[in-house]
């Protein structure tokens, strides 16, 4: 059997030595004589495989003393919704940046809870998304709950490749695209949440690094499942927890402080990165990304060839070369190369070769 290079946007591939090990403990986790997903998460021994990952994530996102992580079941969308109920009082501002879809999604989450500001927006006439609009340009509210930002639009390819200061409120990210694929500074944040699909194990489970303080914050009506501060008291087993999930995000961050931490993964997909990009613009055309450089994602590359015809073929030639998952999202058309941290150099190397010899057949 050989494993495909997976270009899926999320779920995304995973480090081929964290399935292998899973695969070697589902029957018999650590000589308990059952599989990790039968233990009670109770139990002392699903209880360390927690306490490993959190203090696991910890030491890979250098995450301060003063901020709560939590293990959530679901997903980015839902903690979309939930930090309106948990950090802005009914009706109250709260700021929007919006670069591409998932800015978007954020905010028609908590609609119903908040009056949302959109702060700045780079959305064009054509509806579509290819830059990230100015910081002085932005007009942040002086009462905002929170700014919230997309930190990596993973449709339409756009990152914020610095943080931005935005003053008093505190600075809310969805990092499900990006996340621990470079060194952040989390204390520039007041919260930080992603889905774990893309850069972080499997889906079914969201991370959320949140500031203890602002916990306190009464928030909206709501039930205790909904409440994060009950959550960060016991420590994200105030019902069952996907336990399975959280044992997949575990060996997945373990995977990546063995290889070499978040520099290591920052230095990979920068090489990756730049292998596609070079690729695309070294095509005389060929090849389109239409993303401004300066904010051009690392993580996900979208790009488009001359007509629809080639498209097609590229798709099929490249499924039967190995290289999966390469259709373009439908919001933008077209195709897309996603990166995360799983995806060896050689990936993005076996594509940017694909795609030379497809030129060489079709340009
Ligand atoms: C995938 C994604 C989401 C949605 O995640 P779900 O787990 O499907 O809710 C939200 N934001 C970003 C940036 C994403 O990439």
């Amino acid at each position: 059997m050989t494993r495909a290079y997976n270009f899926s946007a999320g779920p995304a591939t995973l480090p081929e030595a964290v399935l292998r090990q899973a695969q070697a403990e589902m029957l018999d986790w650590n000589g308990t004589g059952a599989s990790i997903v039968e233990l009670s998460h109770r139990g002392a021994e699903f209880m360390a495989v927690a306490a490993q990952a959190e203090a696991d994530l910890r030491a890979l996102m250098s995450i301060p003393d003063d901020y709560a992580v939590l293990f959530l079941a679901g997903g980015a969308t839902t903690q979309q919704a939930l930090i309106a109920l948990n950090f802005a009082s009914p009706g109250q501002v709260a700021d929007y940046v919006v670069t591409g879809h998932w800015s978007k999604t954020a905010i028609r989450q908590v609609r119903p809870y908040v009056d949302v500001h959109v702060a700045a927006s780079s959305e064009e006439p054509d509806g579509g998304f290819r830059s990230i609009p100015p910081r002085a340009q932005w007009q942040l509210s002086d009462d905002a709950a929170y700014v919230h930002i997309t930190a990596n639009e993973t449709i339409h390819g756009v990152e914020f490749r610095d943080t931005p200061d935005v003053g008093a409120a505190p600075l809310f990210a969805d990092f499900s695209s990006s996340i621990a694929s470079e060194p952040v500074d989390v204390s520039k944040y007041g919260l930080i949440y992603a889905g774990a699909q893309k850069n972080l194990g499997p889906v079914g489970i969201s991370v959320l690094v949140v500031r203890r303080d602002l916990l306190e914050r009464a928030g909206q009506p709501r039930a205790d499942i909904f409440t994060y501060a009950s959550h960060a008291a016991r420590d994200s087993m105030l019902n069952t927890p996907p336990t399975w999930n959280w044992y997949l995000l575990g060996l997945t961050v373990r995977w990546m402080l063995e290889q070499g931490g978040v520099e290591e993964f920052a230095r990979r997909n920068a090489a990756k990165s730049a292998l596609v990009y070079g690729a695309i613009d070294g095509s005389g055309g060929f090849y389109r990304n239409e993303v401004a450089p300066a904010v051009r994602s690392r993580m996900n590359i979208p790009f488009f060839l001359p007509d629809d015809t080639l498209t097609t073929r590229f798709l099929s030639e490249s499924k039967a070369a190995g290289l999966l998952a390469l259709k373009g999202h439908k919001a933008v058309g077209g195709l897309r190369a996603s990166l995360y941290n799983a995806m060896p150099v050689e990936g993005a190397q076996a594509l940017v070769d694909f795609m030379a010899d497809f030129q060489r057949r079709n340009g």
